[in-house]
């Protein structure tokens, strides 16, 4: 899986495309696995990195969604835990099951939230992933020693699954690749070309490394840029009426002291009404988030000052050593693309609203827009879509076929591995790689495990084409510690400059770039 390749698949391909995706999300690239591996011919084009978007800044849960269970949202919340199921099932080197306690200090929360965390287990049926119960107060410390004790009562236990959501993503890309999908990075789409009857009929696209633009025709275009979809819809008919209503999610990551145990907190009524996790991820611990209104969405979102204030006391009313703003090692922003109500009711023709979570929508143009919904869901979202989008296209009938097919890098005992094991099978070849060259098995930094070779498996077969991309989403390191990113900068840049070929000048240019996105990731006093 390299750019060189791809573009050499585009060249090949003179006639228009079965289906063009356009965003490289967990939505787009779902779309993308599930309409390759259906047969169909499909070009999917990220004007930035795979996963540059909301789709690397998640809370990590594969999860139903315990929040829904109190809407009385059931059905939203089976098949959510159904969507859970099938990822523990298809990518098991990357999601795994973990413990989340709620702690109780009020009588009557213990029967309370063990009744509904029952109900959550029992509505996940044969996907179920552990057996919810209620804990004595001893217990519930045993599980989180790091829990305040002061009007402690108990807890309830159940579990939910996690992941790495742009480790995931990559490995979607490659299984979208080997389906036959040709996906590029960094290619934005500019617009849209449409046919003598006013229908879309493909996209003009700009080579953002190059500068270059082409067109690449389709049958049918599908809309997958979360919570840019708006943007594109309006390139295609210039009176389309808003669906997207974003609303900004902040986390904090600190180092492991603070929860210590194998165990998550989840604090399901906030101050402001939301649910707060504590969840160890990489050996660190990652806390969060907020619900934000913004007025627009933008690629690389900040923080903003009351979002961390508020996540810093609400961490400090549950754990016993309550967290500061030195403490803090990484904070990031993401931006969930929420369908509003009214966008969708004016619009000219909406064919499904196939549940609450997640929106199909074809314009008057024939653009198909797939948004809102959740990372857990991208499955069954895709199959949505792509059963619409080739309807409309008239495309051969072919059934979905994603419900059993393995993610890149399947892989059972993924222990064998250490560090290594979130690249499934692949930590086979990077073992090899190491093997190659003195050094290459060396850490590059002391408080992160990741090693050299990793960067060169990045840029050499997971299209890592920056710093950024190697240090934010092929390993975790910007994420987990902003600091240790930039401290690791330089040597991935050396290593990624012999990978890519690229002179002084880029590399130079390459570290400042990092430099810049890497500050905003850092609290300064
Ligand atoms: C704070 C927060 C926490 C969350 N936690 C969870 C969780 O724990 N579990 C869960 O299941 N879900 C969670 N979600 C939801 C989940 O992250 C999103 O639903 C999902 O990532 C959306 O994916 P997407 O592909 O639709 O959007 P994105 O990941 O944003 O992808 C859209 C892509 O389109 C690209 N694009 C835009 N315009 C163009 C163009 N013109 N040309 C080419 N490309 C373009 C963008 O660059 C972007 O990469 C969370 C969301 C947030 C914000």
């Amino acid at each position: 899986m390299n750019r060189a390749e791809m573009w050499r698949r585009i060249e090949a391909h003179p006639k228009a495309w079965d289906m063009l995706v356009v965003g490289g999300g967990a939505t787009g690239v779902g779309v993308g696995i599930d309409a390759a591996a259906r047969g169909y011919d499909v070009l999917l084009l990220e004007q930035s990195d795979f996963g540059k978007g909301s789709s690397s800044r998640s809370t990590k849960l594969a999860h139903g969604g315990v929040r829904y269970l109190e809407q009385g949202d059931i059905g939203l919340v089976m098949e959510a835990l159904k969507e859970r199921g099938l990822l523990l099932q298809n990518a098991p080197h990357l999601v795994h099951d973990l413990r989340f306690v709620v702690p109780n200090y009020d009588w009557w929360e213990t029967p309370f939230y063990g009744l509904g965390l029952k109900l959550y287990e029992l509505l996940a049926g044969k996907y179920g992933f552990g057996t919810s119960r209620i804990l004595s107060k001893e217990e519930t410390l045993e599980h989180l020693p790091t829990l305040k004790t002061e009007g402690l009562r108990g807890g309830a236990v159940y579990y939910d699954g996690q992941f790495d959501d742009a480790r995931l993503l990559i490995h979607m890309v490659a299984t979208a690749f080997e389906q036959g999908a040709t996906l590029l990075n960094y290619v934005e789409v500019t617009g849209l070309t449409k046919d003598a009857q006013g229908f879309v009929d493909g996209v003009s696209a700009r080579d953002v490394e190059t500068g270059n633009q082409f067109r690449a025709g389709a049958k049918v275009v599908v809309n997958a840029t979360g919570a840019f979809s708006d943007l594109l819809r309006l390139k295609a008919d210039p009176s389309a009426a808003p669906l997207i209503v974003p609303s900004q999610g902040i986390h904090l990551v600190f180092d492991s002291s603070f929860l210590q145990g194998e165990s998550a907190v989840m604090v399901p009524h906030t101050s402001d009404g939301r649910v707060l996790f504590a969840i160890p991820w990489h050996g660190h611990t990652l806390v969060g988030t907020t619900d934000t209104p913004i007025a627009a969405a933008t690629l690389e979102p900040v923080a903003m000052e009351q979002e961390i204030e508020f996540i810093l006391a609400t961490a400090g009313q549950y754990l016993t050593k309550a967290p500061t703003r030195d403490d803090v090692l990484s904070v990031f922003a993401g931006i969930r693309p929420l369908v509003g109500a009214t966008g969708v009711a004016s619009s000219v023709f909406r064919t499904a609203a196939l549940s609450r979570d997640h929106v199909v929508h074809i314009d008057r143009s024939g653009l198909v827009t797939i948004c809102g919904g959740k990372w857990t869901t991208y499955r069954h979202m895709a199959e949505d879509c792509v059963d619409q989008a080739a309807t409309l296209a008239q495309l051969p009938d072919s059934p979905c076929v994603t419900h059993h097919l393995h993610i890149h890098g399947f892989c059972e005992a993924t222990k064998q591995f250490g560090s290594l094991a979130v690249y499934g099978s692949d930590a086979y070849e990077i073992r090899k790689l190491i093997q190659t060259s003195t050094g290459l098995g060396e850490p590059l930094h002391e408080a992160l495990p990741y090693v050299k070779a990793e960067v060169i498996w990045a840029a050499r077969h997971e299209m890592a084409r920056t710093v950024e991309d190697t240090l934010a989403r092929r390993t975790r390191a910007l994420f987990l510690n902003a600091r240790a990113a930039l401290a690791m900068a330089p040597a991935v840049a050396d290593l990624m400059a012999a990978e890519l070929g690229w002179d002084e000048v880029t590399r130079t240019k390459q570290l400042a770039a990092f430099r810049d996105v890497a500050s905003s990731y850092m609290l300064h006093p």
